[in-house]
């Protein structure tokens, strides 16, 4: 089934990455509707229309099902039964979302997939805590079930002494342990799947993380990552396949030893995609859109040499005005309001000759 452009979609979250879905969808004709609770939305900014209302408002989700011609979202941390109304409107559907949204669902999915994940254990009280250390040795990171993002619900622990005080720090929530893993570096896989099982793949960044937060990626990737990028595109594709997921799904993953280990997926356009708006042909975006439309692939070679993409978080915002002055670099700012630590405010691409 083809969405021609004309056609409305609906985007459920109204953060940066919608923001960015809306300005891809316009170019190819399309109006945006954004679905989302908070009173300033920096994707409304720049879409048809906003319905301001909470994500489990089921008259306001039907009401909103009757003004699209599809639906997608732009983060998982929705609650999944009121979407199911959306039926097959909503693409991706409610099982990537559901998988995505809870680490030990996540985790197993991905092992049944065959996918290769840290050694980990689900935990609901610190005896499971303790029982995880002594069974997985040290150290141990504990992340919370649900609703952690950006190193958000998450604590290591170092020393066996440390176990209640991490259980403490992630609100003693139901969680899953997993062991440390010694890794190289990190990288992820971005594909965008389509209904009848075409697929496409992006150059795989090489992400650099701070405080659990993305700062930077990098295409091409080093020598070290591309060995493993292979392997890594084979467990993604199986996953999406599993998922039977339609738009862009991103698989991150650590450069290990033993080869790629998953570290968590994401059922959506992402942060290390970034670049791909100027650094490839298609961006992320433009091809989400594509995927969920029904529309052709478009190509997601590299325009250039590469690409740096550098996160603006916080108070880097304050850098604007250098940044805009700088040849060449391509400045985006999310328009949101204020900017707290740890906040992501914008990015710079910078694409290599
Ligand atoms: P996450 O929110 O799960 O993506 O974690 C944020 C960051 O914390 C990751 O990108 C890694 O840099 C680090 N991290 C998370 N889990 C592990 C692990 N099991 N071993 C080593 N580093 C980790």
């Amino acid at each position: 089934m083809t969405i021609p452009p004309g056609s409305t979609i609906g985007i459920i979250g109204g953060g940066q990455l919608g923001r960015m879905l809306s300005i891809a969808a316009a170019q190819l004709g399309y109006r945006c509707h954004i679905f989302d609770p908070h009173e300033h939305s920096p994707a409304a900014d720049v879409a048809a229309a906003f319905t301001r209302a909470g994500f489990d408002d089921h008259d306001a989700l039907q009401r909103f099902a009757d003004e699209i011609d599809i639906a997608t979202y732009e983060f998982e941390n929705l609650p999944v039964a009121p979407l199911r109304g959306l039926g097959d409107k909503l693409r991706p559907g409610t099982r990537s979302l559901a998988i995505a949204q809870d680490r030990a669902l996540e985790k197993q999915f991905i092992e049944n997939c065959g996918g290769r994940v840290a050694p980990w254990r689900q935990v609901s009280e610190l005896d499971d805590v303790r029982s995880a250390v002594e069974q997985l040795g040290l150290p141990i990171v504990l992340k919370t079930r649900r609703y952690g993002y950006d190193g958000k619900g998450q604590a290591w622990i170092r020393s066996a002494a440390e176990a209640e005080d991490a259980w403490s720090a992630i609100g003693q929530e139901p969680a899953v342990a997993e062991s440390g893993v010694d890794f190289d570096c990190e990288f992820s896989v971005i594909v965008a799947r389509w209904a009848d099982g075409r697929h496409a793949f992006w150059d795989s960044p090489e992400n650099e993380h701070g405080e659990g937060i993305l700062r930077r990626s990098t295409v091409p990737c080093s020598d070290a990552v591309a060995l493993q990028v292979a392997e890594a595109r084979e467990a993604a594709i199986g996953i999406a396949e599993a998922l039977d997921h339609v738009g862009v799904l991103t698989v991150e993953f650590f450069a290990s030893r033993d080869g790629p280990v998953v570290n968590e997926i994401a059922p959506r356009v992402h942060n290390s995609g970034h670049w791909t708006i100027e650094g490839a042909v298609t961006s992320q975006f433009e091809q989400h859109i594509r995927a969920i439309c029904g529309l052709p692939p478009g190509s997601t070679e590299l325009v250039a040499g590469g690409a740096v993409m550098d996160n603006l978080i916080g108070d880097d915002l304050d850098r604007w005005p250098e940044l805009v002055a700088e040849p060449g670099v391509h400045v985006h700012i999310y328009g949101k309001g204020e900017a707290r630590p740890g906040r992501k405010m914008g990015h710079v691409t910078r694409v290599k000759p």
